[in-house]
């Protein structure tokens, strides 16, 4: 479900950028949005860095289903 839009930062470059803000598995957490300048997934929304550590999980599973 989208709940409209939201910040997020990628962590590769530090680019901020505005995205659609998907939540994920009907958690608190956003969809992780491709980066606008490197295309990288590990991005996460500015208003949750506090939680990264479960992004990194997050990214781990998206980049898995990728393979
Ligand atoms: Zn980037």
């Amino acid at each position: 479900m989208v709940r409209g839009t939201t910040l997020f930062i990628c962590t590769k470059c530090k680019k901020i950028f505005l995205a659609p803000d998907a939540e994920y598995g009907a958690m608190i957490f956003s969809v992780p949005m491709p980066c606008r300048r490197c295309g990288s997934i590990r991005t996460l929304p500015v208003s949750q860095l506090l939680y990264i550590s479960v992004y990194k999980r997050i990214w781990a599973a998206m980049e898995k289903d990728k393979e």
